[in-house]
């Protein structure tokens, strides 16, 4: 177990950067998620570390060592793919000893490292099956042990569940971060999906373009966006385009003046104005206590079981969207019902708008 250190990676291929100045400390213990869009230079920066991929400028620390230059059979890197990548001829057992083997382990201790570690994974007794013989789920627990049993430094997760249904998924899920947990390993996880990185980590590192954009717990994340990818990667909201004024307004470019307690804080001018969905109360009478009331018409309905999402188009060609819990008693709003949508002053974020500010 140990600390991980990112400092100032660069990858370069050619004019260009997979990943430019990145820099990133993962606690011992800790368990870290890369999110991102496609092509962000999540898998790069994990085969960084991993060392199939070497860093053009930048350091990798493991446990307070350099391990920049080192192959990746020097480095105490577990690492679990999305496609298991078994070897189909070996058995489960010889699947997991290949990484002691590589190691040159002695034969009399591969064996009870071996069973040690499927019995961590829940397949003690099922070293002998093929991985033919198993199920995706089964498979996915397997390439976990293989990567488990020499107790790396740090655990490496490349899009670990992806090739699960969705049922396995969330039981493979909790498996991994509780068997994490009780290890103490280091870990750190790439996914394309949120509710993943959401549940399973304890801090969050969003990627755009090769950069980190915010590292932060999801409550850091969800609440405290920096700016307005971040707002609308994590989680959703509705955007508001306008100008942020002084006195704590903001005047959307349909004419909606909105209350902002967060205005103090930002650069006046083209602003860029996010509300989370679940922050916006729908109701048929104008609700009380709050800053920002605006009458509006529902759009679109989307039911969602015990969530309801509401599209309200506002006056001045603004839109946007609530979630509402779905009370029996409440109903059901409907397409074209007049309604007043509220939130408070301090609901809304505002960012400068990276679409204007480009221009
Ligand atoms: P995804 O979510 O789609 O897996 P990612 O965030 O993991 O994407 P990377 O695989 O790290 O992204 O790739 C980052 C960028 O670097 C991409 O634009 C990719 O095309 C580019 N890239 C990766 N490897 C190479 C390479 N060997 N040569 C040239 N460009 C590369």
């Amino acid at each position: 177990m140990a600390q991980l250190d990112l400092s100032s990676i660069t990858k370069r291929y050619g004019d260009f950067y997979a990943t430019r100045n990145l820099s990133l400390s993962v606690e011992d213990g800790e368990f870290v998620a890369l999110l991102g869009p496609s092509g962000c230079g999540k898998t790069t920066t994990m085969r960084m570390i991993a060392g199939f991929v070497e860093p053009t400028e930048g350091s990798v620390h493991i446990g307070g060592r350099d391990m920049t230059n080192l192959p990746p059979w020097k480095r105490d890197t577990g690492l679990v793919f999305q496609n298991y990548a078994l070897f189909p001829h070996l058995s489960v057992a010889q699947n997991v000893a290949f990484g002691l083997e590589m190691r040159h382990i002695s034969k009399s201790d591969i064996a009870p490292k071996v069973e040690e570690a499927l019995r961590l994974v829940r397949l003690g007794g099922m070293g002998d099956r093929m991985p033919r013989q198993m199920s995706g789920g089964q498979q996915q627990r397997v390439a976990l042990a293989r990567a488990l049993v020499f107790r790396p430094d740090v655990l490496l997760l490349d899009e670990p569940l992806s090739n699960l249904d969705a049922k396995l998924r969330l039981e493979v899920r909790v498996e991994i971060r509780e068997l994490q947990r009780k290890m103490g390993i280091t870990t750190v996880m790439v996914t394309h999906d949120q509710e993943e990185a959401l549940t399973m980590a304890d801090r969050l590192v969003v990627m755009r373009d090769g950069e980190v954009r915010q590292v932060g717990t999801q409550r850091d994340l969800y609440e405290r966006p920096t700016d307005s990818f971040v707002a609308s990667f994590v989680g959703r909201s509705s955007f508001l385009h306008g100008t942020a004024r002084d006195a704590g307004q903001f005047l959307t470019r349909g004419g909606l003046q909105i209350q902002c307690a967060e205005l103090e804080k930002v650069l006046f001018g083209p602003a860029l104005l996010s509300l989370r969905p679940e922050r916006i109360i729908v109701d048929s009478r104008p609700p009380e206590g709050l800053e920002n009331v605006f009458p509006g018409e529902v759009s679109f309905v989307s039911y969602l079981g015990g969530l309801l999402d509401i599209h309200i188009q506002l006056a001045g060609d603004e839109q946007v969207i609530a979630q509402i819990p779905n009370r029996a008693e409440a109903g059901i709003p409907q397409i074209g019902d007049k309604v007043f949508v509220g939130w408070s002053a301090a609901s809304a974020r505002v960012f400068s708008d990276p679409d204007r500010s480009a221009s």
